[in-house]
């Protein structure tokens, strides 16, 4: 061994230890410091920023979480057998093919950790949902971003464009993120376009359908990817107890994939990735379907209202179909976002995404929309 001698004249900076994917990494922007400003603003401010879900819970996964504080001094089942059962009957797919996350991130994260390393690219969109890029990256593998549909385009202006993607595809891509519909443009692609693409992507290139909105979507034309799986075990589908089932906070998402891709996957999971509160929130929200229906029938409506009273106000949105709409203002967004901000109404700039002209608005309760409209200059 010849070390380099130790010295200690010199300020420790463990970034110099890091690995290379992980120095090449810039770590996740959460936005603001929301509980700061709930302090600052207290019960007033509205938080239209993180596409949270404003009606909140069944109020069986509270109670049920509430009852699983009785033996929270456990581990939590490191299987999550009774939530995988309970979603096993509620997809129609075996046990096998699901995996549990700590939230749906975790999960995006693993599949790149598991599946592609520096000898492999991942193709996604250029606005694509951001974790896209931070997973590619801390696998080491190398980003192909595939350039968005136009402005302009008729039916998913900023959104995928399918057919280039499938074409970015090399002999080394192990693996395609497809968000359906997309964070933040709220555009979306039809189970046609998605079969289309799927006949085209070699079966050693996985692709991950990420339907963390799936519940949102009424679009005709728009069921979920799941319907394609027993065709291309390449297939992975991803979703998300955070936004239609309200429970953000409990960290709870899963995927549903050939049961070989779940087998890899279970090699890297950390063993009680998902708490015994979220495994039994999730199970109870699960069985709460009314109020499924009440969320997908609020959010629909108070989407369609705020969109045109948006446009009234001469702030147009891209089309949506999930709880947030991305408004596009043709200029800078940044004075606006300030101008909200400084009166606790919070909503999200995007220009990390490379979208300075646009703001996402997480749709809110009526009472917190009213405040955005109210607020506008
Ligand atoms: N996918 C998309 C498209 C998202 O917008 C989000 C959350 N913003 C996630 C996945 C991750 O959600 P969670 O980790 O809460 O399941």
């Amino acid at each position: 061994m010849n070390a380099q001698p130790v010295r200690d004249d010199e300020p420790f900076d463990a970034a110099e230890l890091a690995n290379p994917a992980t120095a090449a990494l810039r770590a996740y922007d959460p936005g603001h410091d929301l509980p700061a400003l709930r302090k600052r603003f207290g019960a007033s401010i509205a938080e239209l920023g993180s596409n949270e879900n404003a009606l909140g819970p069944s109020p069986r996964a509270i109670e049920a979480m509430r009852a699983a504080l009785a033996d929270v001094f456990r581990y939590p089942d490191p299987r999550g057998a009774a939530l995988k059962v309970a979603l096993s009957k509620h997809l129609g797919v075996a046990v096998e093919r699901i995996a549990l996350g700590n939230g749906s991130h975790e999960l995006l994260m693993m599949l790149a950790q598991c599946f592609a390393d520096a000898a492999h690219s991942v193709v996604f969109s250029q606005y694509g949902f951001a974790v896209y890029p931070i997973a590619t990256a801390a696998a080491g593998a190398q980003p192909i971003r595939v350039p968005a549909l136009p402005r302009d385009h008729a039916t998913a202006p900023l959104g995928h464009d399918l057919d280039a993607m499938a074409a970015a595809i090399r002999a080394d891509t192990r693996l395609v993120y497809l968000a359906n519909p997309n964070n933040p443009t709220g555009t979306w692609f039809d189970d046609a376009a998605l079969a289309h693409f799927l006949a085209r992507v070699p079966r050693d290139v996985l692709v991950v359908v990420d339907e963390a909105y799936n519940e949102f979507v009424d679009a005709t034309g728009v069921a979920t990817a799941l319907k394609f799986a027993d065709r291309h075990p390449n297939l992975v589908v991803a979703r998300t107890f955070s936004k239609a089932y309200a429970l953000a906070g409990a960290r709870v998402g899963y995927l549903v994939a050939d049961a070989s891709v779940v087998a890899v996957l279970e090699r890297m999971r950390e063993s009680f990735n998902v708490s015994s509160l979220a495994l039994a929130g999730a199970e109870a929200a699960l069985g709460d379907r009314e109020h499924l229906d009440h969320v997908r029938a609020f959010n629909a409506n108070e989407r369609a209202w705020l969109v045109s009273e948006l446009a009234r106000r001469g702030y147009p949105c891209l089309p949506s179909q999930t709880n947030f709409v991305l408004a596009d203002l043709g200029r800078d967004a940044g004075p606006l976002e300030k101008h909200l901000f400084e009166r606790g109404v919070i909503v999200r700039p995007m220009g990390g995404y490379g979208l300075p002209q646009t703001l996402r608005i997480s749709i809110g309760s009526r009472a917190e929309n009213e405040r955005l409209l109210d607020a506008l200059p």
